[in-house]
């Protein structure tokens, strides 16, 4: 009988801790059961990783709490997932559990009375198109590949040329042989369509994990999955670790989506790096489609790591739309409103043929900032190093960081002058501009704010497919795989935003969100126009985008990444250091840098001050290593190690007052 268990308890590395198994507990326990324990003073609930009789030195062990189930809530797949994540991202297997469970690490509402689920409607391949050849050509080899249990695809395919229909065929192909699938999606309630879609063909067979499910739902949904009574699913990031068993695919849809990535809290993990092991580990089919793939997936399908499918044409003579570029430079005196004349005029004339029209503005707010007319000062967040963004409905300033809002102040807080100005503008004030322009059209704002309680986004949709509104104007959540025939105008009111925060990946962010946004005008017969307003017309990302010509986007930006050594040809591991005093985090962060140069291997960028320098009170620097990808994983970790151990070693004072986060890119 074991005496003792490892618990993984949800706190940073290393979180694994040693209690003693009281008598007569060893029957009912195992590993991959939720344990509560004693932490210091207070009762948290952990997961058993082991049973074993090797006594901890050092430290009197405590006797478990109690446990929580009878079977263990992860598989020994998942339990080894969890710990290949959790090296990965510098994570706690703790923390990684947390990610995975429905509920996290609390005792949960999943056993308080039993709900007996609906029977699984049939699934029903009637509603499954014929593919076309070069479709059915893509699906060929996911069918061939599902065959031999092993396989790694990169769907390539401009929107509308037919991936989704890929990949419901090939859920079907391995639902056919009694094998389970998953489906990611960026953002379950950002692609309600596709979700729909789906559901026509697989019924309740398919399991939908939602971001906004209640602790009941999403408790009732993972034990539906684990135990077998539905063996697909589709959901946001985190499904990636749905308890399926006998997983034979798992599809990436719009596999470029920053949304893959978890940035904060720990886990940091990429749900795309997740989901390869697991399939490589399963003998799975891993599947991830694009119009616009990441440069890391086009690196490795050029070096065999991910075989690359393409889709070359929209089907059914539905053609890509026409993209214009307007320079704002040449329309200062043309402009009404926030339209170029040329846009203003295609709209009105839209509307007047009974069309619709989508504009995209990818800022929320109605103004960006408040600036005092007399001393200049800028309204900022007390506890962000930006400024506050003024919400006309609600008459507020709010923190798009940290949530903070206020009411808008009267006088200037730095000088006391009456009068503050509104500078820049968001959603709302385009919403208020088009509504003069176009009195009488129906305009739905689609954003952030608008979209806050349950089913808002899903039921705006569907109320612009029903052509309840002739304008939908939004952020970026316009861009997000909707298809609407109607659609003839998409106008991109300034496409320069997404290049105010500087990084190597903003061009690629703005050729995926141009390219995203372009594809929701002409998705049917109707042909469709897209305007795409900019102060940098020469942009590559904007000439590029609008050409719809990704591969010479992607051939010119691989150029720069590979001069510059930026991912896909190194890896950076980016340390971010935190604290409540400035002068301290930026000692602290530069005794790193010290312990990594001593280490070497690979140049170290920085210390510099974060993007957003003070966020939440904390004040944020951030170190970069550019590592070779020559190196494997392990070497990798074994080096940062090191680096923190050096850093330990070194007894800097203050270090204990400043948190270090790492994570990984490229
Ligand atoms: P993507 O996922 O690449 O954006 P979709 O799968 O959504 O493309 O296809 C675009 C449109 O074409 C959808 O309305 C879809 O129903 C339709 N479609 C796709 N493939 C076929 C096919 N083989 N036969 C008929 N219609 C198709
Ligand atoms: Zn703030």
């Amino acid at each position: 009988m074991p005496l003792f268990a490892d618990i993984a308890l949800p706190v940073p590395r290393p979180g694994i801790f040693t209690y003693a198994v009281p008598e007569g507990w060893a029957e009912g326990l195992a590993p991959g059961m939720r344990v509560e324990v004693r932490m210091g003073s207070r009762l948290a609930v952990g997961l058993v990783l082991r049973l074993h009789d090797d006594a901890p030195e050092g430290y009197a062990v405590k006797p478990l709490g109690s446990i929580l189930d009878e079977e263990p809530v992860l598989t020994p797949e998942l339990l080894d997932l969890a710990h290949w994540t959790a090296k990965a991202a510098f994570a706690s297997v703790g923390e990684v559990v947390q990610a995975m469970l429905p509920a996290g690490l609390k005792p949960d509402a999943e056993r308080r009375g039993s709900r007996k689920p609906p029977p699984p409607m049939p699934v029903d391949p009637t509603r499954m198109h014929a593919l076309h050849p070069a479709q059915a050509a893509a699906f060929e080899a996911v069918r061939q590949a599902l065959d031999q249990g092993e396989g790694a695809f990169l769907l390539f395919g401009v929107t509308g040329s037919g991936k989704t229909e890929v990949y419901i065929r090939a859920l079907y192909e391995a639902w056919t042989r009694g094998k389970s699938g998953i489906v990611l999606v960026p953002e379950i309630a950002l692609t309600p369509q596709t979700v729909r879609r789906f559901r026509t063909v697989f019924g309740d067979q398919i399991a939908v994990l939602h971001s906004r499910l209640t602790g009941r739902e999403r408790a009732d949904t993972w034990a539906d999955i684990r135990h077998g009574r539905k063996t697909l699913v589709i959901g946001a990031r985190s499904a990636v670790f749905a308890p399926v068993a006998d997983l034979g695919l798992l599809i990436i849809d719009e596999e470029h989506d920053a949304s893959y990535r978890q940035e904060d809290p720990s886990p940091r993990y990429d749900a795309r790096d997740v989901a390869r092991r697991r399939c490589a580990t399963a003998g799975a089919v891993y599947l991830a489609g694009s119009a616009t793939p990441s440069l890391i997936s086009l690196h490795q399908a050029a070096h065999g790591a991910l075989r690359l499918l393409r889709l070359p044409d929209r089907p059914e003579g539905s053609e890509l739309p026409e993209v214009r570029i307007l320079d704002l430079k040449s329309y200062k005196k043309a402009m009404r409103g926030p339209l170029a004349v040329p846009v203003f005029l295609a709209v009105e004339a839209a509307l007047d043929r009974g069309e619709q029209a989508i504009l995209l503005y990818n800022r929320r707010g109605y103004s960006r900032y408040l600036q005092c007319g007399d001393c200049g000062h800028r309204v900022e967040c007390p506890d962000c190093s930006v400024t506050l963004t003024y919400h006309r409905p609600s008459d507020s300033l709010r923190c798009h960081y940290c949530g903070h809002h206020e009411r808008r102040p009267l006088r200037c807080p730095s000088c006391d002058a009456p009068g503050l100005l509104d500078m820049g503008s968001g959603t709302q004030k385009v919403e208020a501009e088009l509504e003069e322009l176009f009195p009488k059209a129906r305009i739905l704002r689609m954003d952030r704010d608008s979209t806050a309680t349950r089913g808002a986004h899903d039921q705006m949709l569907t109320a612009f497919g029903n052509r309840e509104y002739d304008i939908l104007v939004g952020t970026q959540l316009v861009s997000k795989g909707l298809d609407f025939p109607e659609v003839t105008v998409v106008a991109v009111v300034h496409a320069d935003t997404e290049l105010a925060f500087p990084s190597y990946r903003s061009g690629e962010r703005l050729f995926q969100l141009l390219t995203q946004v372009a594809g929701r005008s002409g998705r049917a017969a109707k042909p469709g126009t897209v305007f795409l307003q900019t102060w940098q017309p020469d942009h590559p990302a904007i000439q590029t985008a609008a050409r719809h010509d990704f591969e010479a986007f992607a051939r010119a930006e691989m150029g720069g990444r590979k001069r510059l050594d930026w991912p896909p040809y190194s890896r950076l591991v980016t340390f971010e250091f935190k604290g409540r005093d400035d002068a301290t985090v930026m000692r602290i962060a530069e005794r790193f840098a010290a312990a990594a140069e001593a280490e070497g291997g690979s140049p170290v960028l920085g210390p510099s001050p974060s993007t957003v320098h003070r966020m939440q009170r904390d004040w944020r620097w951030e170190l970069v290593l550019k590592t070779p990808v020559a190196w494997d994983e392990a070497e990798r970790e074994a080096r940062i190690e090191r680096i923190l151990y050096q850093f330990k070693q070194m007894k800097e004072p203050g270090a204990g007052s400043v948190r270090i986060n790492i994570r990984t890119q490229g």
